[in-house]
């Protein structure tokens, strides 16, 4: 297995040699040459399997210059009953015959991102133990992706972790998660600023080559290509589960905002899983649903992104959404180049009149969109019909779920977070906060750990150097 670039400039690579970044250096996302097919033969031995078993089968086909061995042993130390909450990672729950919620957001920070998190964690740990080189971990977050980064950086060889986040900007529960972390390597810096702050931050470090170079400075962004393969695993881990044979299909609905979880999805899809329909949902931040029902994609500028109570999903451009667009235009590295010419001069681009466009139908896309109103209702009416506790993004995939069910065909809801980080929408739906897992109960009155700075990139630069030099 060989990777390629959405835009044609990158000669074909290795997996370990796209791992720790997944941009090419020709500004597209590495993309694997071609997708393995899957057999129904194969895939009759893979209904059975338990997660990390099957986690092997597919990783093992996406990554092959890592050792059969050390890739069981990685997968092995990712996917446990204790850092996912159940033998199972992925739990399937019924709501009612041929509708079902996938539990993706048990692990360390509640949210499904730890899913991929987790294992790049072990992977990066892996192979800069190989090269006998160094990471530090550079980023900016307003909440959950910085989290779950944290832990599962934590206690890494090799890997620190300089986590920047607007000062007293984050809810007490998020910001308890980060700061409690006691480890040597994580770093948590609160920006006397906001949010983009810190983004430009981090923007203005990573073009600072020479100090990236000298510092090995790197990034855990979604559009990393190893995120993706994770993600893959449970899209036929939830198939296998809402299904008694493989002659049926499935449509899995999901809450989307950078186009990582549904893009696993449209892989698994490309391998041969019996998808029926990828039903993608968005909040009021609705530029991918209306790339799906009008064949025009228009990023907003940050100013007209919505601030909503599925803050996950507030996004402008959907960072992973070229390796989608790659292949509705067959490949065809010249096409992707000219439409992101126009993204990037901040314009958009119009599919709708191209043969392409009818292939978004031939993939199994189809979307809606949600919003505050919706999402409540969806919250509240899912605890009385079936006394099961839904959060604010799970809500806006049940919800246009729901409108897109028929007959005969299952639907699969991912859970991408759990009520518990969102207490003020779900007491807006049920009239009482939610219950705090076991273990998260006093998160709030731990000790924390983290440094306040000014908002000047200098200013972290010489607290990263002080860092690298005395730990
Ligand atoms: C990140 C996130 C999403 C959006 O997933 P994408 O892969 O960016 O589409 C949805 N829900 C939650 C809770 C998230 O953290």
């Amino acid at each position: 297995m060989r990777y390629i670039s959405t835009r044609g400039g990158m000669p074909a690579k290795k997996f370990s040699e796209i791992l720790l970044s997944g941009l090419s250096p020709d500004g597209g996302l590495a993309i694997p040459e071609s997708y393995p097919q899957i057999s129904a033969a194969e895939l009759e031995t893979w209904r059975d399997l338990g997660y990390q078993s099957l986690a092997f089968e597919i990783l093992s086909r996406f990554i092959d210059d890592i050792s059969a061995n050390d890739l069981r042993a990685i997968i092995a130390r990712t996917y446990t009953a204790e850092i996912f909450g159940s033998q199972e990672i992925t739990p399937l729950k019924t709501l009612e015959p041929g509708l079902h919620i996938l539990g993706l957001s048990n692990g360390p920070t509640l949210a499904f991102k730890d899913i991929a998190m987790q294992l790049l964690g072990n992977l990066f740990e892996y192979t800069l133990e190989k090269t006998g080189d160094k990471l530090n971990i550079l980023g900016a977050t307003s909440g959950d992706t910085g989290s779950s980064a944290e832990y599962a950086m934590r206690g890494k060889h090799g890997i620190r972790v300089f986590m920047l986040s607007p000062h007293g900007k984050m809810s007490r529960f998020q910001t308890a998660q980060m700061f409690s972390l006691q480890d040597d390597n994580i770093f948590n810096i609160a920006v006397r600023g906001v949010f983009d702050d810190c983004q430009d931050i981090v923007k203005a470090v990573s073009n600072d080559h020479k100090f990236k170079i000298s510092h090995q400075i790197g990034t855990v962004n979604s559009i990393n290509w190893a995120r993706i393969v994770a993600q893959i695993v449970y899209y036929f881990k939830g198939y296998f589960a809402a299904t008694q044979s493989n002659k049926e299909q499935v449509s899995f609905a999901v809450p989307s905002g950078n186009f990582g979880n549904i893009c696993a999805g449209h892989v698994a899809c490309m391998m041969g899983l019996p998808i029926k329909h990828l039903v993608l949902a968005t909040n009021e931040n609705d530029v991918l649903d209306e790339f799906f029902s009008s064949g025009v994609y228009r990023p907003r500028s940050t100013a007209e992104t919505k601030h909503t109570s599925s803050p996950s999903m507030d996004i402008s451009k959907a960072s992973n959404f070229e390796r989608f667009v790659f292949d509705l235009v067959d490949r065809d590295a010249s096409q992707v180049v000219a439409l992101w010419q126009n993204v990037e001069q901040g314009n958009a681009f119009d599919l709708s009149s191209t043969p392409h466009f009818a292939k978004v139908k031939d993939f199994g896309f189809i979307s809606g969109s949600s919003n505050h109103a919706a999402r409540i209702k969806t919250i509240r009416e899912t605890y009385q019909r079936y006394n099961v506790l839904i959060d604010t993004h799970t809500a806006d995939g049940l919800k246009v779920g729901l409108a897109c069910r028929e007959p005969n065909v299952p639907m699969v809801c991912m859970e991408t977070a759990q009520a518990a980080k969102f207490a003020e929408s779900i007491t807006e739906a049920i009239g009482h906060e939610p219950a705090r897992p076991a273990g998260f109960e006093n998160l709030e009155d731990l000790p924390q750990r983290f440094v306040v700075k000014d908002a000047q990139a200098k200013l972290i630069k010489d607290y990263i150097e002080e860092q690298c030099k005395s730990t």
